[in-house]
């Protein structure tokens, strides 16, 4: 039986990639600031080396080796450029970019081990053309589709495939909340979606659980839009 990680795996996208990796026969530990009530939750900050050390430990400990990583921890922030403070910047780099690097690293050495391994980062669609008021949240996750290529190409020789899903509107907390405060225009992103829906969590699991299959072992270094057909 695989072990799994996701981060995020308290609401929204990540938890539904957790129901669904669960339903597919894996074992699957939370890694989360606020991982709920989960059974297999550990709390850690992704921004905090040495508790996602600790997590990770205590998961390989209760679970086996990791050798399946979804990152889906994700931090929103919206304004203006010029309003932007250096400590804004640096705190939304650092969730959205550096925790994929320490959750990464973290688990790593499990997949080398096993020769096998899969990785799938979740980015954002908002990586495709920009988008007003999020430079640092569409720098860290063009920064993750970057580092995704970079890894892809260097840990393929040793079994592990690295991908990344960016979202487009996907109904979680978080859009939720970026749209009860008028960032988000959900009616007016559904009407100029191709598919015309909002996208459900469950989609982006599915595309998570494919990649991470034995049969998507071909598939590495790609950055696999789920949007409805809208790229923005
Ligand atoms: P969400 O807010 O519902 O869930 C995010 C989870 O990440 C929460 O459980 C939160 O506690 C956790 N988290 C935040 N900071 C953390 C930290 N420092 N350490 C550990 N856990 C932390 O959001 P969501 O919509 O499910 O987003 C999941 C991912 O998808 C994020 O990376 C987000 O940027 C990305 N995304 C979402 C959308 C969308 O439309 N919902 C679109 C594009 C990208």
């Amino acid at each position: 039986m695989k072990t799994a990680i996701v981060t995020g795996g308290g609401s929204g996208i990540g938890q539904a990639v957790v129901r669904r990796l669960r339903a597919d026969g894996l074992n699957v530990a939370v890694l989360d600031l606020k991982p709920g009530d989960d059974e297999a939750g550990f709390v850690a900050d992704v921004t905090n080396r040495a508790q996602v050390e600790e997590a990770v430990g205590a998961a390989r400990e209760k679970y086996g080796p990791i050798t399946v990583l979804v990152n889906a921890a994700g931090l929103e922030m919206f304004r203006r450029f010029t309003d932007i403070t250096f400590d804004d910047w640096q705190r939304v780099i650092d969730v959205n970019l550096n925790g994929v690097f320490h959750c990464v690293q973290a688990v790593l050495p499990d997949m080398i081990e096993a020769g096998w391994g899969r990785i799938v980062n979740i980015s954002s669609s908002s990586t495709h053309s920009g988008q007003p008021y999020m430079s640092p949240y569409v720098a860290a996750k063009s920064a993750v589709n970057g580092l995704t290529k970079s890894l892809a190409l260097e840990y393929g020789p040793a079994g592990i495939t690295v991908n990344a899903v960016p979202p487009g509107f996907i109904d979680t907390p978080m859009l939720r909340k970026s749209a009860e405060r008028g960032y988000v225009k959900v009616e007016e992103s559904i009407a100029s979606t191709p598919v015309r829906r909002i996208g459900k969590p469950e989609d982006i699991a599915a595309a998570c659980a494919f990649l991470i299959s034995e049969e998507a072992g071909y598939i590495t270094g790609q950055i696999l839009g789920v949007n409805g057909g809208r790229n923005t």
